[in-house]
């Protein structure tokens, strides 16, 4: 068979390679953790899992995981509203909105599910969003599903100017919200992450929920790199700045903090998850949260819920992390996440050095991804480091030591 986008599509590709913009992906021959195997090689540490807490292998989780499928079985073969909802289901539900601090949860089988079915239930073309410029790709999913006006403003920024950003003037996040045509919506909903996940900073949620109150806008937070560890109990974005209960919709997801597997939720006021439920279709036209998953997120929350130690470990090797590497000479960006990003735009063909850093990296027995357009910015790319409250103090020095051979090596450092 011959198409004209099978030959075009190849050429697209090959022009990408010659570019130095392919994605390649390397396989894992072990469980996640810490140290991993990768291919041949045992024994490589790793720095660029989702897995803040260290829960993604944990046994109690695992444990947790097998009851269940003893207990509750292995799928449901149904949606949530035709079979697919049991008493675990509900559990969950309630015991993520304990933890979340809000009156209802529904669950997603991905977080990625809950973004794209967030909006449209809730948003007409005579309804606006409100988007800031570094939001997720799930969230923009969702905003190109529904008719709402969309509006971008400025990375982080909430004030009445505009503001440059990555050589872009886009307004602050005030300025949207007080303009006549924004104002003249039937309703207004803000969008942001709460933890951005390229960057590793955090959104202003203090001030935007304040601006949300002020301008009768609903506010959806996307946690999903935030819950579990954000906060002085790990509960968000909205705990660290103190503002529990006033996010209309929190999105999140049980695949990266809370244990790693899949699924997520949209947390929230109860006549909004009242509407999902009806409404939403991600969450009406797919399959139900495996059972498993279910089971082990039980367990996690209440691990989480009896002790914050997981939580402070984390912070603490990311502070430490994160300080050594700024000692060493690297340029990174702010923040206090578990998320480092270490940047190389200063240099010529960054994109090229990020890959061939990560290559170097891993020659050192050391797993982290050199992250180029069109995932960032072009002239943007960067090596993103994660850490973990299971790193040992070990792991983090033998990791600092091949990332200051590496930057020595490629001229980066003195
Ligand atoms: C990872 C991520 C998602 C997707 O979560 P899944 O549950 O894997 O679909 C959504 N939003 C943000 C901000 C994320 O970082």
């Amino acid at each position: 068979m011959s198409r004209k986008i099978y030959k075009d599509i190849t050429e697209l590709i090959e022009k990408r390679r010659t570019q130095g913009l392919i994605k390649e992906e390397r396989i894992i021959t072990s469980p996640q953790g810490t140290e991993i195997e990768v291919g041949s090689r045992k024994n490589v540490l790793n720095f660029c899992a989702n897995n803040y807490l260290g829960l993604s292998n944990h046994p109690d989780v695992r444990q947790a995981a097998k009851d269940t499928i003893d207990s509750r079985g292995y799928g449901l073969s149904s949606v949530r509203f035709i079979c697919g909802t049991q008493d675990i289901h509900k559990e969950l539900e309630t015991k993520v909105s304990e933890f979340l601090g809000t009156d209802d949860t529904i669950l997603y089988a991905a977080c990625y599910d809950a973004n794209a079915g967030i909006f449209e239930p809730f948003l007409d073309s005579d309804s606006a969003i409100i988007a800031d410029q570094l939001n997720h790709a799930s969230i923009i999913s969702g905003v190109r599903l529904c008719k709402a006006k969309r509006y971008i403003y400025s990375h982080n920024q909430v004030g009445t100017g505009t503001y440059n950003f990555d050589g872009k003037d886009l307004p602050g996040l005030e300025a949207v919200l007080a303009s006549d045509e924004v104002q003249n919506c039937k309703y207004r909903m803000v969008t942001t992450d709460g933890v951005f996940s390229m960057n590793g900073d955090i959104a202003p949620l203090g001030r935007i929920v304040e601006l949300c109150d002020k301008y009768d806008a609903i506010l959806m937070v996307d946690d999903s790199h935030a819950t579990g560890y954000i906060g002085a109990t790990g509960r968000g974005t909205h705990e660290h700045f103190e503002v529990m209960g006033r996010v209309d919709l929190i999105t999140t997801t049980f695949g990266k903090a809370l244990g790693g597997a899949s699924g997520g939720c949209t947390s929230g006021r109860q006549e909004l998850i009242d509407w999902l439920r009806q409404m939403s279709r991600p969450y009406l036209f797919s399959n139900t949260v495996a059972p498993t998953v279910v089971g082990a997120t039980l367990k996690v929350l209440d691990m989480l819920t009896e002790s914050t130690s997981l939580r402070d470990r984390v912070h603490e090797n990311a502070k430490y992390f994160r300080s050594r590497i700024k000692e060493a000479g690297f340029t990174t960006l702010n923040g206090n996440t578990a998320i480092v990003a270490i940047m190389f735009g200063e240099y010529e063909n960054d994109a090229v050095l990020a890959q061939k850093f990560a290559n170097d990296l891993l020659e050192h027995g050391v797993y982290a991804i050199g992250f180029f357009f069109p995932v960032v910015a072009l002239g943007q790319s960067r090596i993103r480091v994660q850490l973990s409250a299971a790193h040992t103090r070990d792991q983090l020095d033998r990791a600092i030591a091949a990332f200051i051979a590496v930057g020595r090596m490629n001229g980066i450092i003195s």
